[in-house]
């Protein structure tokens, strides 16, 4: 635990540590998987793409012994796994890695399984499916790969709910991203039930719990301080969104990969920041943030809970038996 050194010569700042902030259930399970396939398989395992998007958790696991792949054709067929990450895949990528005999473990986070999983049941029924996400992301990627190729319409605003074809006699439903904006995805959705009033809602948010709690969190904190710091990758959604919901609070919002990419200058006359960590970013960079900001300021602590998590989710069967002896 982070203990501030009292130094009354430095400037005072009012830090308010947010909770819950940084690794989620999907995050947690998707790298002991990773672990655990180490200590099973030894070195080398093989990842496709990212585990989780985070450089300190990808070098880490590197140093390991884990082989990250652009592509499964990168990883051979033999007894060291390859894994897929807590994003997802298309379907395309288990179906070539069984022709090309590979041994594979799935890291997808299971509430991006449930999202999968509504897509293909939509589909069955026929209905014509708007996926609201961000183009290009991963998860997106993998969730328009479960189906035939023009089954699922992206939007990511209010425009493009404009622009979609009018309704064509088919029923039609959405699913999201787990990692979106809550109070963007309101607004999407609005405008989606205005355009197709008898659309099909989810009929459990597909938001994940943790993209909603770290938002909630950040939210309230950032109506009572200046400047908000994110902890978290450049290339990681609901990182990203923490700092934009910071912003539209009206605080000056940072993302940072590390405590070395603290803007200062932005700090300057600041007397009270929050601080907060996208799903996948280790505590241990959160802690790096406090003791940088514990060397310049006299730094008062205190936490501010949004909601309590216990959410933890099982590793794939094989990977739960013993290991021989
Ligand atoms: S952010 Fe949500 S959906 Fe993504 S890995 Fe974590 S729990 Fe799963």
């Amino acid at each position: 635990m982070f203990q501030p050194k009292a130094t009354p010569s430095k400037p005072p700042l009012r830090v308010v540590l947010c909770a819950p902030r940084g690794f989620c259930a999907g995050v947690v399970r998707a790298i002991d998987i990773v672990e655990r396939a180490l200590q099973i398989y030894g070195a080398p395992v093989y990842v496709r793409h990212e585990i989780v998007h985070n450089r300190f958790v990808v070098d880490s696991l590197k140093a390991k012994g884990v082989v990250f792949v652009k592509e499964l054709s990168e990883a051979p067929p033999g007894a060291h796994p390859v894994i897929f990450s807590a994003h997802g895949v298309p379907k395309a990528v288990p179906e070539e890695a069984k022709s090309r005999k590979l041994f594979t473990i799935d890291a997808t986070c299971p509430l991006v399984t449930k999202v999968h999983r509504e897509a293909l049941s939509h589909f069955k029924r026929g209905r014509r499916i708007i996926l609201i996400g961000h183009l290009g992301h991963p998860e997106v990627i993998g969730t328009m790969g479960q189906l035939p190729p023009g089954a699922v319409s992206l939007v990511s605003s209010i425009e493009e709910v404009e622009r979609l074809a009018p309704d064509d006699g088919r029923a039609i439903a959405y699913v999201t991203q787990t990692t979106l904006s809550v109070d963007d995805t309101r607004d999407i959705v609005a405008a989606l039930k205005r355009r197709f009033p008898k659309i099909h809602v989810p009929p459990m948010e597909d938001i994940c719990y943790a993209t909603a709690n770290r938002q909630d969190a950040v939210k309230t904190a950032a109506r009572r301080v200046e400047a908000v710091i994110v902890v978290g990758a450049a290339n990681s959604s609901n990182s990203q969104r923490l700092r934009e919901v910071a912003e539209r609070e009206g605080c000056a919002a940072q993302l940072v990969a590390d405590e070395r990419g603290i803007d200062w200058s932005a700090l300057t006359n600041v007397r009270s920041v929050a601080v907060t960590a996208g799903a996948s970013a280790p505590e241990a960079l959160v802690k790096g943030v406090l003791e940088a900001l514990d060397a310049r300021y006299t730094i008062r602590l205190e936490t501010l809970t949004a909601a309590a998590e216990s959410m933890a989710f099982p590793l794939p069967r094989a990977l739960r038996e013993p290991i021989a002896p």
